[in-house]
């Protein structure tokens, strides 16, 4: 880069929500059509190329967020992503930290981030740490299901090429029904196969989860039985002290975290340990300088970091950027069957002979966001192009 290349200054940052598509979510108040439970942001540039990034929350609230931090990032330098995402985190502190600025800012420092690679000629994970890996695992992600039918949607994944899977939500503990459960998890090992792994999540940041430590803990032990590999949002997403004695019992790996935003706010749980496997959101934390963070944490107290960045394909292509500039990630989450992650970009994620996702080596995230197939979960996607 020559030094007339150095600045490059934010002209608007602009929103569009997706809905008509968006996938059940399994939360007893389940996701309409007409929501909106993700946002595309793009950082425009005077005269450089356009960034993007993926915020997962009502786009409502991301549009009022960024005319928050307006006065903050209009004229800033695109090419300083770190930077200038931390000067938006600190001088929004008092507006409600962690909650909808905090998700905002997180598109917004994706965005930033594709730009520079962009303008360097670097993918991003080049940028935020190097390129340890070419490819990863991704885990297909499920909603729990009845028995059968969970053995049938497992089998219909299986055969598209998946090696890893996880299982979540719906009737899971929330049946009250602990054989059910039992046959559910048994449903999927089978339809996996021995050799896949398998993954369950029993999504206790749904609204009222009726269970606690005890329940975990006898759950725990069920799982093992199905050589499940780890056991995701056994509790409620603020039992620090649950979580604790749950790791320290369960025979089993504890994973979560998705729920959390800002590095200060995993601090003590990973101090804790109260984690095997820490989750964070890259479309929720504060973006990928945060992510990053977060990731680099949790490596000093030996808990393992997977991205949960899977609702869109502008996250998924975050996560798999990430997964390459760390040194010991195995996996990424991938939703399966969802539109906003498979339709909306000019080339759809595929997996290879294996079941494993190449990590893109183009500049910035690597992927194109198709404006033709992008109108088909948005009113207007003008606001993300030129
Ligand atoms: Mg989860």
């Amino acid at each position: 880069m020559t030094a007339s290349t150095q600045t490059l200054r934010i002209r608007a940052i602009r929103s569009i929500p997706l809905f008509g598509e968006s996938p059940k979510g399994g939360w007893s108040a389940e996701i309409k059509p007409e929501d909106t439970i993700h946002a595309l942001i793009a950082v425009h540039t005077d005269g450089g190329p356009i960034g993007y990034g993926s915020v997962f929350t009502d786009a409502r609230l991301v549009a009022a967020g960024l005319k928050v931090l307006e006065p903050l990032f209009l004229g800033e330098n695109a090419l300083e992503p770190a930077r200038v995402s931390e000067k938006l985190h600190q001088n929004s502190f008092w507006m409600g930290r962690g909650g909808t600025l905090t998700h905002t800012i997180s598109g917004i420092d994706i965005a930033l981030w594709d730009i520079l690679g962009k303008v360097t000629g670097m993918s991003v994970g080049r940028l935020v740490g190097g390129r340890h890996r070419e490819r990863v695992q991704p885990y297909c992600s499920l909603l729990m299901e009845e028995p059968k039918r969970m053995y049938d949607v497992i089998a219909e994944y299986r055969a598209k090429g998946f090696t890893a899977f996880k299982i979540g939500w719906g009737p899971f503990g929330r049946a009250m029904d602990a054989k059910l459960d039992d046959a559910i998890v048994g449903a999927a090992r089978a339809a996996a196969g021995d050799k896949a792994r398998l993954f369950v999540d029993a999504g206790a940041s749904d609204a009222y989860w009726p269970h606690g430590l005890k329940w975990a803990l006898r759950t725990a032990e069920m799982l093992k039985d199905h050589d499940v590999g780890w056991f995701e949002e056994a509790l409620k997403p603020d039992a620090i002290d649950d979580f604790v004695e749950l790791r320290r019992q369960s025979p089993v790996p504890i994973a979560g975290g998705e729920v959390l935003t800002r590095r200060q706010a995993f601090l003590p749980w990973l101090a804790r340990g109260a984690f095997d496997i820490v989750q964070p959101d890259v479309t929720k934390v504060g973006g990928l300088s945060e992510q990053r963070r977060i990731a680099w944490l949790a490596e000093e107290f030996g808990v393992k970091y997977v991205g949960h960045g899977w609702n869109t394909a502008l996250g998924v292509a975050a996560d798999l950027q990430l997964a390459t500039a760390l040194p010991n990630v195995d996996l990424v989450e991938f939703i399966g069957g969802s539109p906003y992650v498979d339709g909306i970009t000019a080339e759809p994620f595929r997996l290879d002979a294996e079941g494993w996702l190449e990590i893109p080596d183009k500049p910035g995230l690597g992927v194109e966001i198709d404006r033709a197939r992008l109108a088909r979960y948005t009113d207007d996607p003008s606001p993300l192009f030129a």
